[in-house]
């Protein structure tokens, strides 16, 4: 369905006529600037979904007319579709896009697939990170029973073993290698989970200092956040489905202009993601020298000199290693300073993200990125962060199995 509702700019008077496809969301924000004045117009729909009905609940810089006669111009907006920005462009974002894919079917069935991981998948992983953490295992089987009911629980140890591989089934639907550095990743697990003794110094050293903790908080926060952020970047997924001869990302955007919803997010991502190169080098080590150190030409380095640098400096270190390229290409250290500096801004005239970097040796730099390229890139790196938490979540497995084996020592020398 798709409604219309004429807006006059309060700057200047202009009428424009809002056409707004009602989607499956909760909530659209869309943006736009004043096509004489340029200012931005930016307006938000709350959608009940099982009414169904809506509200506008935001309007920024304009106020809704009844009389449309004196408009001069229609805008179209869609939460789940690109939209063109070639001149023109008149039909609905939807009808637009929907010859585009190179295999049609299969991205509407993937994005109908990503569609119900979110909505109704990842509020039941929530509720079930919450009971394994209380180790509530009644309750975490109850959450379990609406995922599945093939399997559950019977013990604190089931459940970590559970929950671990139902994140990652979770995540698996973001890939966007067709799975290939999850597999890479899950390959070199494989490895190291044989070489007891530098495994068991890895293990010390995440364990020391509640790193793993600190490591294991950091990761579970981005698929909670991911939660709001999948619905403002989703329609990204149908462009990297079509076929590159019919159409290109730079020629469409995303109708919903969320930045400053966003930012926060790369940032968040993009940090973990540093952290988990580091901890993918370290298990090199122990897959390639058989010692928990980063491998590297001139002499292994220990792990915490990785950690330590400054993240636009990584790739020195990551650059000499078999699984480097599975993260070099994503640590984008100008975009993640800019964006998380506060003079980082949307500008909706160009549709473009102006940010900058300060250095002593190259001063300011200015540097801008259009939208639908930053959100790309958003969802790029979110994919890669879940191709690599694995990782993480191996060192969870192999900390929780050695606290049942201590308890039962424990148990065992009491009862002697
Ligand atoms: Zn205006």
């Amino acid at each position: 369905m798709t409604v219309r509702r004429p807006v006059v700019c309060n700057e200047c008077g202009t009428v424009i006529v809002t056409r707004t496809s009602i989607g499956h969301l909760d909530y659209q924000e869309f943006a736009f600037p004043c096509p004489k004045c340029a200012v931005e117009i930016r307006f938000g729909m709350t959608l009940d979904q099982t009414a169904p009905s809506f509200d506008y609940t935001l309007l920024k810089n304009g106020k809704w007319v009844e009389d449309e006669s004196a408009a001069k111009s229609e805008l179209r907006f869609d939460s789940e579709n690109l939209s063109s920005c070639l001149p023109g462009a008149q039909a609905m974002p939807f009808i637009e896009t929907v010859f585009l894919a190179k295999d049609p079917e299969n991205s509407r069935k993937r994005f109908g697939q990503r569609f119900s991981a979110m909505r109704t998948g990842w509020p039941v992983i929530e509720k079930m990170l919450v009971h394994e953490a209380n180790e509530n295992l009644e309750l975490f089987n109850r959450s379990l029973s609406e995922l599945t009911a093939q399997t559950n629980a019977d013990s604190n140890i089931e459940m970590v073993a559970i929950l671990l591989s139902v994140l990652d089934q979770f995540a698996s639907e973001f890939l966007l290698d067709e799975g290939v550095a999850r597999r890479r990743i899950t390959a070199l697990i494989e490895k190291v989970s044989s070489r007891e003794a530098p495994l068991g110094e890895a293990l010390a050293y995440y364990q020391s200092e509640q790193r793993l903790d600190s490591l294991w908080q950091q990761l579970t926060a981005i698929p909670r956040t991911w939660g709001k952020v999948y619905f403002m970047v989703a329609p990204i997924y149908w462009g990297l489905s079509w076929d590159p001869s019919k159409a290109s990302l730079d020629d469409y955007t995303l109708c919903q202009k969320r930045f400053e919803d966003l930012r926060g997010f790369f940032v968040d991502c993009f940090e973990t993601f540093c952290r988990l190169s580091a901890v993918a080098a370290g298990f090199e080590g122990i897959a390639e020298i058989d010692q928990f150190l980063i491998p590297s030409p001139a002499r292994p380095r220990p792990v915490s000199d990785l950690e330590l640098m400054p993240n636009g400096n990584k790739h020195t270190l990551l650059t000499t290693l078999r699984h480097g390229n599975i993260f070099i290409p994503f640590i984008d250290a100008k975009l993640r300073n800019g964006v998380g500096h506060h003079s980082a801004y949307y500008d909706v005239t160009t549709d473009t993200i102006h940010y900058r970097n300060q250095s002593s040796s190259r001063g300011i730099e200015d540097f801008s990125i259009s939208y639908v390229r930053f959100c790309e890139k958003l969802v790029r790196l979110y994919g890669q962060v879940e191709a690599c938490a694995p990782l993480i979540h191996f060192l969870r497995m192999r900390q929780k199995l050695s606290l049942v084996s201590e308890a039962g020592d424990a148990s065992a020398e009491e009862g002697a």
